[in-house]
């Protein structure tokens, strides 16, 4: 029998966007109860994503203000639900992008909850209850407990961030795409956040890896911390002509406006442009090298519950880490700003519960 939900007020302390900018200031604001299914988090710490970026801009239309971002979200159980025999309080859980999903459908009943027609988007959904699905840049949020990945022991929470939303939309989509094999060639266009999980999820699956950066300050880094096999200016069109049919894939990351056209000329026959950036302005291609060499240009969004938890597992045993800078929540808007200016190494996370909650 289904138990009401127990009704104790809890206020979380977040930092909101309040009209369409990338400036945060601080916002307090009261969390929907923990039902049966529902967890109570305190939040420990959360990446920051460039979609946090679209967001607070609304550059896809669905934002609703005050917004709380952050998706890439690392907290500790405070409180379980009714019907939640999964976690206990004490355990270490994170959650991505996604916060709700109908649970019944064919996508839901398959691990591909991302693509549920019922789904409810961390920072940009809303409960059935009306209540707004704030994100992690908060003291504390209520979440269903069938969304949650379980954090392995032993992994640092700030490591376990990035992989939450940048770490498995790089890893679902060469899992789904049938390119988790040894051997293959893979480009990695944008080494930002996503790209750098790129690199390091495609290297551990055994593929030879060219990253595709837009200058040569990432060059050393790429290729000596990170193991990336080539990296190419894309602004140098002798190298980017002479590379010519030499990729299986390329992980697109763009989150600007970009011709297609240089990158499907790297692709050997059959071929995947994988989009992944956000880009709210139509892109042009030309037709003729699709059909020639039977390219895909396809896209992939982030990555089921399961994969989140598959990935978590595969960064903890084969002992990788992504790269990433600590921040404290008063650094969010500088952050935000050194993000759009492409400042980052590779990836921001903030420490939340580390911060004080009312500066
Ligand atoms: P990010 O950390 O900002 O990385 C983007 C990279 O693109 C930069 O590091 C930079 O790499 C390159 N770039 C080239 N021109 C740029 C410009 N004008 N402004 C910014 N970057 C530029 O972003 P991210 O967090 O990886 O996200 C990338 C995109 O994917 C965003 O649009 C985001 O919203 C989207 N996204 C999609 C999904 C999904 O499920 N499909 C999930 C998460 C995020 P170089 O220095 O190497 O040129
Ligand atoms: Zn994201
Ligand atoms: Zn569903």
């Amino acid at each position: 029998m289904e138990q009401a939900a127990e009704v104790v007020e809890v206020t979380a302390k977040g930092w909101a966007a309040m009209e369409p900018t990338t400036i945060l200031s601080p916002y307090a604001y009261t969390l929907r109860d923990v039902g049966s299914e529902d967890v109570l988090l305190k939040v420990i710490c959360c990446g920051i994503c460039h979609s946090d970026i679209h967001f607070t801009k609304n550059d896809i239309g669905l934002t609703t203000y005050p917004l709380v971002p952050g998706h890439e979200v690392v907290g500790e159980v405070v409180k379980v639900g009714f019907n939640v025999s999964k976690f206990n309080v004490g355990d270490l859980v994170g959650i991505g992008f996604l916060c709700g999903s109908c649970q019944e459908c064919y996508l839901c009943k398959s691990d591909r909850e991302q693509y549920c027609d019922n789904r409810i988007f961390t920072c940009l959904g809303k409960y059935p209850d009306g209540k707004p699905a704030h994100g992690g840049f908060s003291s504390a949020m209520v979440l269903d407990h069938r969304l949650l990945a379980r954090i392995p022991k032993g992994m640092k929470a700030e490591q376990a961030a990035p992989l939450l939303c940048a770490g498995v939309t790089a890893y679902s989509a060469l899992i789904n795409l049938g390119l988790n094999k040894p051997g293959l060639r893979g480009g990695i266009l944008g080494l930002g956040g996503i790209g750098h999980m790129g690199v390091i999820i495609a290297k551990a699956m055994g593929h030879h890896v060219t990253v595709l950066s837009s200058s040569d300050k990432k060059k050393q880094e790429a290729l000596d911390d990170l193991g990336a096999d080539v990296f190419i200016v894309t602004s140098d069109t002798t190298q980017m002509l002479e590379s010519a049919n030499s990729l299986d894939y390329i992980l697109d990351t763009l989150p600007v406006v970009h011709s297609l056209d240089p990158h499907l000329n790297l692709l050997k026959a059959d071929g995947k442009l994988i989009m992944l950036g956000v880009i709210n302005t139509p892109l042009q291609f030309l037709t003729v090298p699709l059909f020639t060499k039977r390219i895909s240009i396809v896209g992939s969004f982030m990555g089921s519950t399961k994969e989140m938890e598959e990935l978590l597992n595969f960064f903890q045993e084969k002992g990788l880490a992504s790269k990433l800078e600590m921040v404290k929540m008063n650094e969010l808007n500088t952050a935000f700003e050194r993000l759009q200016k492409n400042d980052v190494r590779y990836r921001f996370v903030v420490d939340v519960a580390g911060s004080n909650p009312d500066s």
